[in-house]
């Protein structure tokens, strides 16, 4: 038998030296110094998990998942995509659930140097992109700094499930030339310039996809009422890719007398712009009706 005799291999040889337990004798290993130096320094990989629906997820976040050994998983990554963490995995989940207030994000950052630093592969998986208002740029430059190098692997983006899923485009050569994700929901001391906004969609034919928007919705469509005519089209997805997405269409001045009506709660997109009155048109009639995928 072979025991391990030095914790750390011996740059740049990359060799490392293991002691046989019976004769004593040392012997050197270049072969396995991947695999060993792989245990002993971990790694971290931030994988994105897409709005929800499982087929929805890169093969590379899904290899990734599935070679975890610590899987630290957001409120917003859905219970099937959870369920792909292998059985011997330690599975910690870092949001809200059960109405307790979400780990406190410099306490998931420690947690994630200290894994990767027990040797542990660890998986942090975040809902849609990891670097689309995730805080995963936070979370990467805190590895960085601890010395931990971190690879990212994208995911499909609340906002842009939201809007194929509906079978719309975000973009589009007659109505759209462009898109703009916004958070309605700025870090305090960074409020967003609705109003300026508002023009700058109407001048250059923009839609706009606002995440974290539902509590502010009456506000926000104030703001953009400034640049915006009232007739804008709106589309607000709820729990978008899941068996329970629903979806309202509806006017920029109804946008939030809607979403109460209808009591559109989080997870929601709101999607502002022409690209969306199709929707509305689609629907046989009042422009405004809640549909249930
Ligand atoms: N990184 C995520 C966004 C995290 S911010 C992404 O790229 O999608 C959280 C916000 O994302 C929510 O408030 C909501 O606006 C949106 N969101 C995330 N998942 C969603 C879903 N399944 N359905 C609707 N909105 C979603």
């Amino acid at each position: 038998m072979l025991k391990l005799m030095t914790a750390s291999y011996q740059s740049p040889c990359k060799i490392f030296q293991l002691r046989d337990a019976r004769t004593g004798e040392a012997q050197n290993f270049e072969r396995c110094t991947m695999k060993l130096s792989d245990k002993l320094q971990g790694s971290c990989t931030l994988v994105g998990a897409g709005p929800g629906d499982p087929g929805l997820l890169t093969l590379k976040a899904l290899r990734a998942i599935e070679s975890a050994t610590v899987l630290l998983i957001d409120d917003l990554v859905s219970e099937p995509i959870a369920a792909l963490a292998p059985a011997n995995a330690r599975v910690i989940q870092v949001g809200k659930r059960g109405g307790c207030p979400s780990t406190p994000q410099a306490f998931i950052e420690k947690l994630m140097i200290t894994e990767v630093r027990k040797g542990e592969r660890v998986v942090r998986l975040k809902g849609g992109d990891p670097f689309v208002f995730g805080r995963g740029g936070e979370e990467v430059e805190s590895l960085r700094e601890a010395g931990i190098d971190v690879q990212v692997v994208n995911g499909i983006t609340a906002g842009l499930a939201a809007v194929t899923s509906l079978g719309l485009p975000l973009t589009h050569r007659d109505h759209a030339h462009g898109v703009m994700f916004l958070t309605g929901h700025a870090r305090s001391g960074g409020d967003t310039d609705w109003r300026a906004l508002s023009c700058l969609a109407q001048s250059q034919q923009l839609t706009l996809v606002i995440y974290m928007g539902v509590r502010s919705a009456g506000q926000i469509a104030q703001e953009l009422l400034y640049g915006l005519p009232a007739q804008t089209a709106v589309a607000v997805v709820q729990n978008v890719s899941l068996p329970e997405q629903r979806h309202i269409a509806t006017t920029l001045e109804d946008m939030a007398q809607d979403m109460a009506r209808h009591r559109m709660g989080s997870p929601a997109v709101i999607v502002v712009g022409e690209v969306m009155a199709s929707l509305a048109l689609a629907q046989a009639h009042p422009h405004k009706q809640l549909q249930t995928a």
